[in-house]
Order: structure tokens, then sequence, then C-alpha cells
């Protein structure tokens, strides 16, 4: 069954724009123009996930999310505008899964709803980010002849030990964990680097460096895959 995605936002031909990307990528869509409005139908529907923007008319959104994680918990992404960190702190803090800043491509909010869904969705059979699934069940992730112990945070390739630094192995956990889902560099700094930190998206791109010297480099793999204006995946089979 398609998942139902309700897009609470007031600027209608951003809305419209969204809704018409998501049906053509098989969702079920339906919208709300202001915060009220966007709390009821959230709270008396039933979605698989919520894109939330934070400036609205009527009841913001900080306060829809702060209403709707009380009343009927339901993953939700806000859609912020640029640079407003405090509110992607409080919207985090706030229960919210995701949050994307506008303006956005819409392939990374594509991305952004996959993840979410995979992760938070209610039938979120590959929810990899969970320790409980069935290959998962020890905490070791592979690629081809890579292999991450989660428990003994250790990295080898075809039995060599590979030294990383804690955020190196923590961005290739998160790799790992989900892939063939392509990871935006902000989703990827969230993990490896906390919500919170204020700095650079490229940082992402450096650790992604230090990664291909540390492994594509030395066993001539082509493990990690850039995807261009989106971010980086791991993909099951070798291309
Ligand atoms: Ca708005």
């Amino acid at each position: 069954m398609a998942a139902h995605l309700l897009i609470v936002e007031d600027e209608e031909k951003l809305a419209r724009f969204v809704e018409l990307e998501l049906q053509h990528e098989g969702y079920e869509v339906s919208k709300a123009f202001d915060g009220r409005e966007g709390l009821k139908m959230a709270i008396e529907g039933d979605y698989d996930l919520i894109l939330l923007d934070i400036m609205l008319p009527g009841l913001n959104g900080l306060e829809v999310l702060r209403r709707l994680m009380q009343d009927k918990p339901t993953p939700t992404i806000l859609l912020t505008a640029r640079d407003a960190v405090m509110d992607k702190v409080s919207g985090l803090d706030g229960g919210a899964v995701d949050y994307i800043t506008k303006p956005f491509a819409i392939e990374e909010l594509l991305a952004r709803i996959r993840v979410a869904l995979k992760l938070h969705g209610k039938n979120s059979a590959g929810a990899l980010n969970t320790n409980d699934t069935e290959q998962n069940s020890e905490g070791i992730y592979t690629w081809q002849k890579l292999r991450l112990d989660e428990k003994k945070r250790e990295v080898t390739y075809d039995g060599h030990g590979i030294t990383l630094t804690n955020r190196e192995f923590l961005m290739l956990e998160m790799l790992l964990k989900n892939k063939d889902i392509v990871l935006s560099r902000d989703t990827l700094l969230e993990k490896v680097c906390g919500y919170d930190y204020v700095g650079e998206t490229n940082m992402i791109d450096v650790y992604i460096r230090y990664l291909r010297s540390k492994i594509d480099d030395v066993y001539d793999v082509n493990m990690i895959t850039t995807v261009r204006g989106v971010g980086y995946v791991i993909k099951s089979e070798q291309q």
C-alpha cells in the first residue's frame, strides 16, 4: 500500500509542486495550508509521514509539532528557512525526524522522505537503523570483503584491520546500515556530528575522502558512490 503523506505548507504553489512530485513517486498525498488545519488533519487522519513548514499562519509549525507529538506522534520532516538553526534544533528536540532547508532540490526531499519512511514508517520492514533486523542481529554490516562490527567497533577488509577515527567509523556505519539509500550531506552530518553541529556540510566530503583513501584506494574498489547534488550511497551491487 502506498505511503500516505500530509503536506502542511502555506505557500500553495510549493505545496502543489511537492504534491505532484510525490504523486509521481507513487505516494498518496493530502495538503493543508495553515497550522490549525494541518494539526486537525494530522490528528484525525492516519499519515505515514508529515512534511511540516515552520513558518505557518494560524499556528506555527513548531507548535503544530508539539501538539502532534503529544496527541498523535507521527514521523515528521520540517521545512525550515535557511539558517534558522534554532528552529532546526527546537524541531528535532520536539520530535521531528529530519528537516530540510528551503529552497531545496526535489531529489533531496525525495531522498529524505525515503529514508524517513524506511527508518520510521509504520511498514518499515527494513528499519536499518535499529540493531534487530535479520542480517543485523549481531551488529555486523558487510559490503563485499568489508566487514564492520558495531559492537567491537572494528572494520576489516578481507581480514585486514582498517583504522578509522570515530567520525569516519560513524559515517561508514551509517552508509552500510542504509545500503542503497542515498544519504544527503545534511543527514550524514546530523548523524556523524550531531544535529546541533553548526558548520559546513562539506565537512562530510572531507570524511568521505578519508574513507575512500583508507578503503577504496587501498583495496581498489568503488565502495562509496557520489550522487551529484544529493549525497552518498553504498550500493549492494558493485557498479
Ligand atoms: Ca511558510
